[in-house]
Order: structure tokens, then sequence, then C-alpha cells
């Protein structure tokens, strides 16, 4: 953990990528380990665009779930931390799977959703934007009629072109990528990681198959609490 600690103050540009892991400990369960969603529901039946326009009430049902059991959810410390390394100039930009917004909840700015948010909503028709409230009372949209979404970007659908543009620029140029609580299994956020020439570190609870510089087998709140500790003594 030392050696991470050299590599981030000796960086001059370094990205966090993230994951669903990066939430647990914030009470967001994740997709693949025991406890996450897989079990529960298979969101590749119901996070499509397909049970969009065939299966509403089922669509709306799970995103609905999903929204109702974000709402009291708050970021953890690891989340503070890494807004505090951006404060510090430690951290150039966060590029994230996550669709929850607790990166910007905790105070970073320079953040990328890669696959979108479940927090902005729009109509499917005409991509008027929609507020929480209406999806969740079932409205149509006010303007044309149409269904009601979340901007989470669904299975089959292509990532925001904005988001992907300036994670890939940014990990490119980057001295350090820190990775952290993803199974890197969805394509094609997952090889973003690799596009760097830098040093890549990984933080998971599980082992990943890919090469990293250095690979923390750990939690991430308390991984970077450590980290953030070891800070202080790296000159
Ligand atoms: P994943 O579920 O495939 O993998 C999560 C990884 O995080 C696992 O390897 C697990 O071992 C690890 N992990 C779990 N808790 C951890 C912790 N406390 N500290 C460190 N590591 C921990 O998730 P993924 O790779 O992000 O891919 C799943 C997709 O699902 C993503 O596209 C994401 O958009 C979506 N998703 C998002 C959320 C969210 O926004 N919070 C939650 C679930 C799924």
């Amino acid at each position: 953990m030392f050696q991470v600690a050299e590599y981030i103050k000796a960086s001059s540009k370094t990205v966090v990528f993230t994951g669903a892991g990066m939430s647990t400990e914030s009470g967001i369960p994740d997709f693949r380990s025991r406890s996450g969603w897989w079990k529960q529901v298979d969101p590749r039946t119901v996070a499509t665009i397909e049970a969009l326009e065939q299966d509403y009430p089922l669509f709306h049902e799970f995103y609905s779930m999903r929204m109702r059991s974000l709402q009291k959810i708050k970021p953890h410390d690891g989340h503070n931390i890494l807004a505090e390394w951006e404060k510090r100039g430690l951290v150039h930009l966060v590029a994230t799977q996550n669709v929850d917004g607790l990166h910007q909840e905790a105070g970073s700015q320079h953040v990328e959703e890669l696959h979108g948010s479940i927090k902005q909503l729009k109509c499917q028709q005409c991509e008027k934007e929609a507020t929480t409230d209406e999806f969740l009372e079932g409205k149509p949209c006010s303007h044309c009629g149409g269904k009601l979404r979340t901007c989470v970007v669904l299975f089959g659908e292509a990532l925001p072109q904005q988001a992907w543009k300036q994670s890939f620029e940014t990990i490119k140029e980057a001295d350090v990528v820190i990775v952290i609580g993803t199974s890197l299994e969805v394509y094609p956020a997952g090889e973003l990681p690799f596009l760097s020439n830098g040093k890549t570190i990984l933080i998971n609870l599980e082992e990943v198959e890919n090469d990293f510089d250095v690979t923390i087998t750990g939690k991430a709140k308390e991984t970077l609490q450590r980290i953030n500790e070891l800070l202080v003594i790296v000159e």
C-alpha cells in the first residue's frame, strides 16, 4: 500500500475507475458477488430496450425498486477521500460504471458516468427530461405521452459518447489508474483501464483476471482510508 501512496504522489495525472464494489459499503448491492442483484433478479432480462418496449410494467417495477432503495443511501468515507484527493490535485478524473451518483454527492467534480445515471430521467420517445417523482408515479411523458425511463445505459445501448471520449483520453495520458470494486466483466468499459501506459492498481474484494501492477485484495473504504494515511507519510 505504501507503494500505491508513492505512485499517487509522483503521478501528474491519476484516474480512478470504479464499479459496483465501490458502493457496496454504502449499502447498494453489486451485481456479481454472492449478495449481489444477479441472485434475485437478472438485470439482463429487465435492464433492456426489449423490456422497456415490450414489458414496461416489469421495467418500471425494476427501476422503481432500484430508485427507492437508493433514496436513503449516502456516500461513505472512501467516496469522500476520492473527492478530497481531487481537491488536493491527486485525482484528475473519476470514471465510473456506477449509476448511483455517490461520487458527485461526496464532492467529486470531475466524474464521467460511463453507464449513465439513475438520478436522471427522460422520455424514451422525445427525450424530454422528467423527474423521479413522475417516473415513480407511473406517469407518461408530459410532452408527448411516451414512456419515461432512467438515463441508465440499458443492455444493448451505446455508452454516452462524451463520457467515453473524456475517460478514454484521460486514461490514455494517465500515469496511474486506480481500479476499485469491479469485476471488469462489462464490455467495453472494462477495457478502459488497460489503455493506459501508466501504473495500474486494483482494489477489489475478489480476484479479477487481469494484469495489474499492484493488486490489493480488500474493501474499498478501508483500503482508501489506509492509503490516505500513508499519503501523509510519503515525501
Ligand atoms: P460487479 O458486480 O460485476 O463487480 C463488483 C466487484 O466489486 C466484485 O468483483 C466484488 O468482489 C467487488 N466488491 C464488492 N464489494 C466490494 C468492496 N466493499 N470493496 C472492494 N470490492 C468490492 O460490478 P461492475 O464490475 O461494476 O459491473 C456491474 C454493472 O452493474 C456496472 O455496469 C454498473 O453500472 C452496474 N451496477 C451499478 C451499481 C451502482 O451504481 N452502485 C450497482 C450494481 C450494479
